[in-house]
């Protein structure tokens, strides 16, 4: 007796698993359990995937190590940076360094003091003066040949004049700065307050108007001459200022070799430091291919400096630039096309 009721208990749970199953699996139920946590999975957090589609966007193949906190720098990637540069035997970018420009700090010991950011055998490589044809697309040229990027403080007057290659310079991976807009000395005896900020805002707008992108807020002096308003101003729209660590004289130099010695000798005896050069300069574009080579086998290694945000320009100097440009064009016209005698 005891045995058949034992049955007919088993009986009756097989029973109700069954239907359970059948519930679940096969009753409207299961699709409605199903739709509602699909409609909950746009509110989710994103999937991982988007971090990678993010890195694989990412145009830089350097790892990217934070500037001035007193770290020492981050090893380089070397698969990735392999593949992203068709010279297996490049100088290459050994690491990036990202600059928070609050305050305008100064950079370049030849006259500031205050960021001492470069290890033991780095350099910073930066071109004053272009954009200029012929001289800087051979500057592009030959760091693109050892896959460095540099900084590049153009004029804003030559921004204006060449506005395409200014372009390449940015399409190249470059940092773009200012270096005023018609390289006055802002330290001259004649400079007013107002006139410095003028050539400081009306540079960054020509740069911001050629690039047809904001410029970085890095700024070197013309002859690297500090003038106080100019400074102050400067600390006050968060721009960087630069100086620099070696000067290559390119400017005067007779041939490429007196660069390339210039430069060796002086980053020779400090050990590292930012390398100041013109991209104006003819000789410094036949210089570099030599330069880059002997920097490497000194065992030197090249950081790329970049601003955190870029710089916002000033809409009144945008606008005085965009008056000035067409100017030439509205008084080209000949008299005859504007005033026509229609009755005498
Ligand atoms: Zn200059």
């Amino acid at each position: 007796m005891r045995h058949a009721f034992g049955l007919i208990l088993a009986s009756f749970v097989t029973a109700i698993v069954i239907a359970g199953v059948w519930y679940f699996t096969a009753s409207p139920h299961a699709s409605h359990a199903a739709t509602q946590m699909a409609a909950a999975r746009p509110s989710e957090p994103p999937p991982a995937i988007s971090k990678d589609a993010a890195k694989d966007g990412a145009k830089d193949d350097v790892q990217v190590t934070a500037a001035l906190s007193g770290q020492p720098p981050a090893p380089p990637a070397p698969a990735q940076q392999k593949s992203a540069c068709a010279n297996p035997n490049a100088l290459g970018v050994s690491r990036v360094v990202v600059i928070d420009t609050t305050g305008g700090p100064g950079f370049g010991f030849e006259q500031f003091k205050q960021f001492d950011f470069l290890t033991d055998k780095e350099v910073v490589l930066t071109f004053d003066d272009g954009p200029w044809p012929a001289n800087t697309p051979a500057v592009l040229k030959a760091l693109d040949d050892e896959c460095v990027k540099a900084v590049f403080f153009p004029i804003g007057k030559h921004a204006s004049y060449h506005p395409e290659i200014l372009k390449q310079v940015l399409a190249a991976g470059h940092t773009v700065g200012s270096h005023t807009w018609s390289h006055a000395n802002l330290n001259g005896k004649k400079m007013t307050d107002q006139l410095a900020i003028d050539e400081l805002e009306k540079g960054f707008s020509a740069v911001k108007q050629a690039l047809g992108a904001a410029p970085s807020p890095f700024f070197r002096f013309p002859e690297l001459q500090h003038g106080a308003a100019a400074m102050a101003w400067l600390g006050s729209r968060n721009v960087a200022i630069f100086s620099c660590d070696a000067d290559s004289f390119d400017f005067r130099a007779k041939d490429a070799t007196q660069i390339i010695n210039t430069v060796m000798t002086k980053i020779d005896k400090q050990g590292n430091g930012i390398i100041l050069m013109h991209d104006f300069q003819k000789h410094t574009g036949e210089a570099l291919p030599t330069l880059l080579r002997r920097l490497k086998a000194g065992g030197y290694k090249v950081v790329q400096m970049k601003a955190k945000t870029p710089l916002e320009t000033l809409p009144e100097y945008d606008e005085m630039l965009v008056k000035e440009m067409k100017l030439p064009v509205a008084s080209s016209r000949p008299v005859s096309s504007v005033v026509q005698t229609v009755s005498e």
